[in-house]
């Protein structure tokens, strides 16, 4: 609670003393609200200033019971997950991230390091052999690590947003201790299945199925451009247990590789995030007993739509990180590259386009923070998803493309990372919903 002095000081009134129920428009903010910020002398200084503006920022209103707080600065324990992820990088990743992306080839050993730091499973409880760290930890270091390698980015968040987390809130106690464990711990990989050649941002148009025989279903099917699939070892399926119900008719299924029927088909040649790995997956009358099903039946679709919430927020924190590592090199080069007599960072048109790539960066930052804290506070988070993701996807097209451009030849060359993080950053605007279904996400929830 603010002391009375304080907000009379601001030049507040309206509800008494405690600021906690005031609603300001972020223009109106008094500065001395901001973390850091400068305060001014004739202020008294708040005990906690940064914890002072506390807002609905899901619906505005005041007065509401599950207020978020909004702090910008990171609590300890996620600037410790970010640092262990930086660090690794730094070790791990940077040396090495252009090898990987020119030989297509996945780092299976940059991997185990990824595990031994116990980054593998960052926001799955301790219980089920994760960190136990919230999604704000989790995105800050799938940016830290998109920035060393988009493609052990994406392995990253499909494995922990797509597959560890939907087990985690609709598994049974027997699916999370046999599936959910050895995927946290990075002992093994997981893969979403959904995607099928003629079912893209139409899910519910899909063609494979699941046949009640007895005790077991009996899955057909043939999924497309599967993330992780040919390193995976758990499959999340779905598939149509009931046509007549359309999108309600479908289910999830946990699939393990080595079931019979389960076969790898083709490996796709990407035009970016190259060190991963997708491929065709084919269910050939794969014989699954009835207690694989995650949740229950025709549960399906909204099992993939959340996994698909909090898979959003982790490509948008991908996407910070292809823009981030586009501005930082476009920084440095633009202050030692001289053409007419002086660093080409003296020239106007580049100082904007560099302040147009930080302003940007920001901004989305925030917006996959925000999405990130209200999945935390366990609030619906599916436009917030969306938003953050639309907006850090263009961001990292526009940043690759700028730093690209500000590198000029060089940057075309495969001798510098700009035109993996051009060929990167394209990607994150079309996988886990193109941008057109991100801007459909929003406006349903606005209509
Ligand atoms: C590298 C990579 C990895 C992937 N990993 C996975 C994975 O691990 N698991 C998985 O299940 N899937 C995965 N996908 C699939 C991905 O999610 C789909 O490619 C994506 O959702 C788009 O589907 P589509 O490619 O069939 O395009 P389509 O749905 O055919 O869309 C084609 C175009 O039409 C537009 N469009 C379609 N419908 C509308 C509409 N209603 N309004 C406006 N515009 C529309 C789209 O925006 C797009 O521009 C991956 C894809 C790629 C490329």
């Amino acid at each position: 609670m603010a002391s009375p002095e304080f907000v009379k000081k601001l030049g507040i009134s309206g509800c008494g003393a405690d600021l906690s129920c005031l609603v300001f428009p972020i223009s109106q903010m008094p500065l001395a609200f901001f973390p850091g910020h400068f305060i001014p002398k004739n202020l008294t200084t708040p005990p906690r200033p940064q914890r002072l503006y506390t807002a609905n920022v899901l619906t505005g209103r005041s007065g509401e019971r599950q207020a978020i707080t909004m702090d910008f600065s990171p609590s300890k324990n996620q600037e410790q997950v970010k640092r262990k992820a930086r660090r690794f990088v730094e070790e791990h990743v940077l040396p090495k991230a252009d090898k990987w992306d020119k030989t297509n080839k996945f780092p299976m050993d940059a991997w185990r390091e990824l595990a031994k730091a116990g980054l593998t499973g960052i926001p799955i409880p301790r219980k089920y052999g994760g960190g136990g760290h919230d999604v704000v930890s989790y995105v800050l270091a799938v940016e830290e690590i998109s920035k060393g390698s988009a493609a052990l980015g994406v392995t990253l968040a499909v494995h922990t947003s797509l597959v560890s987390q939907p087990l985690l809130w609709f598994g049974n106690e027997q699916q999370k201790m046999h599936y959910l464990r050895p995927l946290a711990q990075g002992r093994q990989f997981g893969s979403f299945c959904l995607t099928e050649p003629v079912a893209g941002s139409d899910v519910a148009s899909m063609e494979s199925k699941a046949t009640l025989k007895g005790d077991h279903y009996i899955i057909k099917g043939r999924k497309y451009f599967i993330m992780n699939a040919p390193l995976a070892s758990t499959y999340l399926v779905f598939a149509m247990t009931d046509r007549s119900m359309a999108h309600r008719g479908i289910s999830c299924f946990v699939v393990e590789r080595d079931m019979p029927g389960v076969k790898i088909g083709k490996i796709f040649d990407k035009m970016g995030i190259r060190s991963s790995l997708a491929s065709e997956v084919i269910f050939d009358d794969v014989r699954v007993p009835a207690e694989s099903m995650l949740g229950r039946a025709g549960d399906g679709f909204k099992i993939a739509m959340e996994a698909l919430d909090c898979g959003r927020i982790s490509i948008a924190a991908q996407a910070c990180g292809i823009a981030q590592a586009s501005l930082d090199a476009a920084i440095q080069y633009s202050k030692t590259r001289v053409q007419f007599g002086r660093p080409i960072a003296d020239q106007q048109a580049l100082r904007w386009m560099i302040a147009d790539m930080a302003t940007d960066i920001e901004a989305a930052r925030l917006l996959t923070h925000k999405a990130a804290r209200i999945t935390d506070i366990g609030k619906r988070h599916t436009k917030e998803a969306a938003m953050a993701k639309l907006f850090a996807a263009s961001t990292a097209v526009e940043a690759a493309r700028k730093a690209l451009q500000i590198h000029g030849g060089y940057g075309y060359m495969t001798d510098l990372p700009l035109e993996r993080y051009y060929r990167d950053a394209k990607i994150t605007e079309i996988y886990e919903g193109t941008s057109e279904i991100q801007r459909l996400v929003i406006s349903n929830d606005l209509l």
